[in-house]
């Protein structure tokens, strides 16, 4: 990991743990993939290691970062999906050429070579994300600040904070304070 950037908020869920590498979009954003070795940084996290990025292809990864944010966004109001942000999620899942490995432990594994086959994977889970072909509901984060769209698979589905260690706990401590 390089010092001296922002931490990364790391979720359970590809695609919106992808759109959660710019927080606060609501109040002060915070850009925590600022540099394309900061990206790579973020994909080897998640399984998608690659050895080269550039310039151009951190702006693609962050136009596909905030078409994410706008479908999902309207997805969780069930509002029309923006024709724009629909367009480039499905160029940048075209574009990629990954493949799903089975590895011998039964784990899956990406087999990539470049930063295209790693945004198509993220295009693709944002895809079945957004189609709701999985078991979880769109929901949009309670923080003012915040708002990010966020997958919420709690049994309950009443998930509140798309990340309880940073924006449901700074809405609890306001609430806490607010009552002194
Ligand atoms: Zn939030």
């Amino acid at each position: 990991m390089r010092a001296g950037f922002p931490d990364f908020r790391l979720g359970a869920v590809l695609a919106t743990s992808f759109t959660g590498t710019l927080s606060e979009r609501h109040g002060e954003p915070v850009e925590r993939i600022p540099t394309p070795d900061r990206l790579l940084d973020w994909l080897a996290l998640y399984g998608l290691a690659v050895d080269a990025c550039t310039g151009a292809q951190l702006d693609l990864a962050r136009e596909l970062r905030e078409s994410i944010h706008a479908a999902a966004t309207a997805a969780a109001l069930q509002d029309g999906l923006p024709t724009a942000a629909v367009q480039v999620i499905n160029d940048r899942s075209a574009q990629g050429r990954a493949a799903a490995v089975l590895t011998s432990e039964g784990t899956r594994e990406w087999r990539i070579g470049s930063i295209d086959d790693a945004l198509g994977v993220i295009a693709a889970d944002a895809i079945s994300i957004i189609a709701g072909e999985r078991d979880g509901r769109l929901a949009l984060c309670a923080s003012p600040t915040c708002q990010a769209a966020f997958f919420d698979t709690s049994q309950s589905r009443t998930r509140r904070w798309c990340d309880m260690n940073t924006c449901g706990n700074r809405q609890k401590k306001a609430r806490f304070n607010a009552k002194k």
